[in-house]
């Protein structure tokens, strides 16, 4: 029987979730969903000296920001799997047995080394021109662990409480095949893969160990996860192997890597091509460093994980503007690529573009209102509506209406001195005070009204420079369509706007 898929995003909090971290949230998310199956977020924190305060509580809201919320885990509710944090499940003793197991088993096998004899054999293998110094079949029997050490010393040492970590014991010449769901069959020699630690010296289990005791003991169906994890992933088919538990591992796949705008290279979180790399602001107490959001920077969620979605995933024909719901229907993983994808920051705004249009005038509006009100900025809510219907084709952002149109809100003080020098000549002055009378009179201020008022004008005064009176009235040379925004702004501030330019002209 199938099981039921159950996924795992599993971060440590180590800083602030970046992109990268919130793509593999999403991948897990979609497939989830897909196959109404749990989708579980576990706080990977057994590595103590790299916890960083707030990373937690800075993944779980970027998730909620983002709409990819799990249904179990830190967070989240607690399932029949609780605790979901490996600081909490290791208190309970839950990865001790398994390290067990395999000491038991001859698996597995303590190493009583200090820090400065690693560093010596690290410098031995590199002055024997060992190309990757590691601990492994051929290093380990020079050192001090319990498969050198005779069996009185080793309980000697265990007894004495002399610091040691667990090791995998990891066969020398043997191949280790498995499946990726991704990247298909992948064979690796086990002369490539090092002795892991498995248990360190405080007692905590690394990362190998510990995602697998939780992956198995959470019935993990897929891990999914990115692809800085194929490398270790021979030896966690190992580790599963000696504990028994082949035929009950989850599936995995491996995302590829998401590229700097130029391909050339993994995409960093301290890329320059000017749009954030993390989705909510992050401040790094402990660099000092801080990164801007996406959220602060006035994308939509939806559009961000439209994008994400489409980073290394394609739905097999040329949509790109999907809804959740549509990107969670043509979720697989075998439309994942294998290679990197690249990240586009021109592409990114332009989804937000596109659910940018998809809004309506009351919604942008809605959304416009507490901008205006930070900014002291007092208008109505229709004036702001019909502003938005002008402004929109203009802006990518909700939070660059404003400075789009800046001129509805606060007659302009100076004028395009660019169109000015090159249209307004002695005669202007004249035509352009006989328009003022001729809208003076008029009383039906809308835009079909106003072009026609300006079509007879024409007629009657010489050419109308639409440009001309465009800087009068807004003091820069483009914008909306010209009576839209002179409809929207009124006979009586038009007046005003066109006495104080034209008292300002020679
Ligand atoms: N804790 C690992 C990380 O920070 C999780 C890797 C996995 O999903 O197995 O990326």
């Amino acid at each position: 029987m199938e099981k039921r898929v159950r996924v795992r995003f599993a971060p440590s909090p180590t800083g602030g979730l970046h992109m990268g971290g919130v793509r593999t949230a999403l991948f897990n998310y979609l497939f989830a969903k897909k196959h109404g199956g749990d989708f579980i977020l576990r706080i990977e924190d057994t590595d103590q000296t790299r916890y960083v305060n707030g990373a937690e509580e800075y993944i779980v809201n970027a998730l909620k920001w983002c709409g990819i919320e799990p249904n179990e885990g830190v967070g989240f509710g607690d399932g029949p799997h609780k605790p979901y944090r490996q600081s909490e499940r290791k208190a309970l003793g839950i990865y001790k047995k398994y390290a067990d197991q395999l000491i038991a088993g001859g698996h597995a096998y303590y190493a009583f080394d200090t820090e400065e004899e690693l560093d010596a054999m690290r410098k031995r293998l590199e002055a024997a021109k060992v190309v990757a110094p590691q601990y492994n079949s051929v290093s380990r029997q020079t050192m001090r662990n319990s498969l050198t050490l005779s069996e009185d010393e080793v309980k000697k040492l265990l007894d004495a409480g002399t610091p040691h970590v667990v090791r995998l014991k990891v066969p020398r010449n043997e191949e280790i095949r498995f499946h990726d769901i991704i990247r298909g069959w992948v064979v690796v020699n086990s002369s490539q893969v090092d002795d892991k630690v498995l248990l360190k010296s405080d007692g905590m289990p690394t990362y190998h160990l510990a995602h697998i005791v939780d992956d198995i003991e959470m019935q993990i169906s897929h891990a999914v996860r990115g692809e800085e994890w194929l490398p270790s992933a021979p030896a966690h088919i190992l580790i599963y192997r000696y504990l028994g538990l082949e035929n009950d591992m989850p599936k995995l796949a491996h995302l590829p890597l998401i590229l700097r705008p130029d391909g050339q290279g993994k995409l960093s979180k301290r890329d320059k091509s000017g749009l954030p790399m993390f989705p909510l602001n992050w401040f790094d107490e402990r660099t000092g460093e801080s990164y801007v959001g996406y959220r602060e920077s006035g994308f939509y969620p939806e559009a961000f994980i439209n994008m994400l979605a489409l980073l290394g995933w394609n739905p097999g024909d040329n949509r790109e503007i999907m809804t959740k719901a549509e990107i969670i229907e043509a979720f697989t993983f075998e439309r994942v690529n294998k290679s990197g994808a690249k990240f586009d920051p021109e592409k990114t705004k332009w989804f937000n573009q596109q659910y940018l249009r998809q809004r309506n005038d009351n919604e942008l509006a809605a959304e416009l209102m507490p901008i205006l009100e930070s900014k002291g900025v007092k208008a109505d809510l229709k004036f702001v509506t019909e502003f938005c219907r002008l402004i929109k084709e203009k802006a990518h952002f909700i939070n660059e209406f404003y400075d789009l149109g800046v001129y509805f809100f606060t007659a302009p003080a100076s004028f395009d001195e660019k169109v000015l020098a090159k249209k307004w000549n002695e005669n202007s002055k004249a035509t352009y005070s006989k328009l003022r009378d001729k809208l003076n009179g008029e009383n039906n201020w809308t835009a079909d009204n106003l072009h026609h008022v300006f079509e007879a004008a024409s007629a009657e005064l010489g050419k109308i420079d639409m440009q001309l009176v465009r800087v009068l009235v807004s003091g820069v040379a483009g914008g909306p369509q010209l009576f839209d925004m002179l409809a929207l702004l009124g006979k009586e501030e038009i007046m005003k706007r066109l006495d104080y330019a034209l008292s300002q002209m020679k």
